[in-house]
């Protein structure tokens, strides 16, 4: 019983040894794949449901590991939030968007506009230079509008001046917000009308549910209407069903993102889906 105990406390031990010398081992891979060009970004298709057609798309970060291959974000987002890393990455990706973006509409589709997505983490102190990447858009001749700045509610509640002179250095410049991952966090629909915010995406967890259950349904049906009260255009996240699609049309949503039109793919990719749109 006691040496059962020993034995227990040096496997956890050994675990937990092993798992951080894995997390170290990452963040030191981290460090070099931004000079080694190992990041990458992908693009999501979102469509429009009154036409069906792809107007936007949302920037996701992929990690082209040397051994391990294409690594998703969800594990290095953590690490990058943790040790500050995302500063730089989230302004890499920020650029590598913009100017993605600026030759997409000048090339193909002059509408497209592109969701960047933003942690807190780079909106505290020497975080995100605001007036630099409004001015980088400028300067790319790339309509203010055309890039929207994905944040969640975590931040909106934080509510410190380093966030909200940002958030409105976006704005006033014509960048569009949008909240993400609406549902998942304590969101209150009474604070919706506090957040100026031009789109809200309704998160995965909640869209999941619709085809099977009313209750799911039904608070969708609010959640849709109220954000439409605020001004706000609604994107329902992660569609993977033509019946998720059709009910989600039915309650008035705008905008539709998901498996169901395309899961994310690289820019090559991307840019064969709007030549194509535009060839039908
Ligand atoms: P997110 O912002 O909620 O992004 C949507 C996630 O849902 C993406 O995961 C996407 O691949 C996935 N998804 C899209 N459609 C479907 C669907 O129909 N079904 C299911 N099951 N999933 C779907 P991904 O690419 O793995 O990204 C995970 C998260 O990592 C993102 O969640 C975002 O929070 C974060 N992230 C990604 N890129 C960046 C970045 O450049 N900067 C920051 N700060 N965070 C990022
Ligand atoms: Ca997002
Ligand atoms: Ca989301
Ligand atoms: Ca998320």
């Amino acid at each position: 019983s006691k040496d059962k105990g020993r034995n227990r406390y040096s496997y956890f031990s050994k675990q937990m040894r092993t798992s951080a010398l894995n997390r170290m081992q990452t963040i030191s891979e981290m460090r070099d794949a931004l000079s080694e060009q190992q990041y990458e970004v992908f693009y999501q298709p979102i469509i429009d449901f009154k036409t069906g057609l792809i107007v936007k798309a949302e920037a996701l970060l992929r990690w082209n590991h040397p051994e391990k291959g294409l690594v998703s974000p969800a594990g290095i987002i953590e690490i990058a939030e943790d040790t500050g890393m995302i500063i730089e990455i989230g302004d890499w990706v920020f650029h590598q968007t913009v100017e993605q973006l600026a030759i997409w509409r000048t090339k193909i589709q002059p509408n497209l506009a592109i969701g960047i997505n933003t942690s807190p983490a780079q909106y505290r102190d020497g975080g995100i230079d605001a007036d630099k990447w409004v001015e980088f858009i400028r300067a790319k001749g790339l309509d203010h509008s055309a890039i929207v700045i994905e944040i969640t509610e975590s931040l909106v509640l934080e509510s410190s001046p380093s966030i909200t002179s940002r958030l409105d250095t976006f704005r006033n410049s014509g960048m569009k917000i949008a909240l993400d991952d609406f549902g998942t966090g304590y969101s209150s629909l009474s604070y919706l009308k506090d957040i100026q915010s031009d789109y809200l995406k309704i998160d995965y967890s909640f869209v999941k549910d619709i085809a099977e259950g009313k209750r799911s349904m039904s608070l969708c049906n609010k959640i849709i209407d109220i954000a439409h009260i605020y001004n706000m255009k609604v994107i329902a996240e992660g569609v993977e069903s033509s019946s998720q699609s059709s009910l989600l049309k039915q309650a008035n949503a705008d905008f539709g993102q998901g498996y169901l039109y395309s899961k994310p793919v690289n820019a090559k990719s991307f840019e064969q889906l709007l030549i194509e749109q535009k060839t039908v």
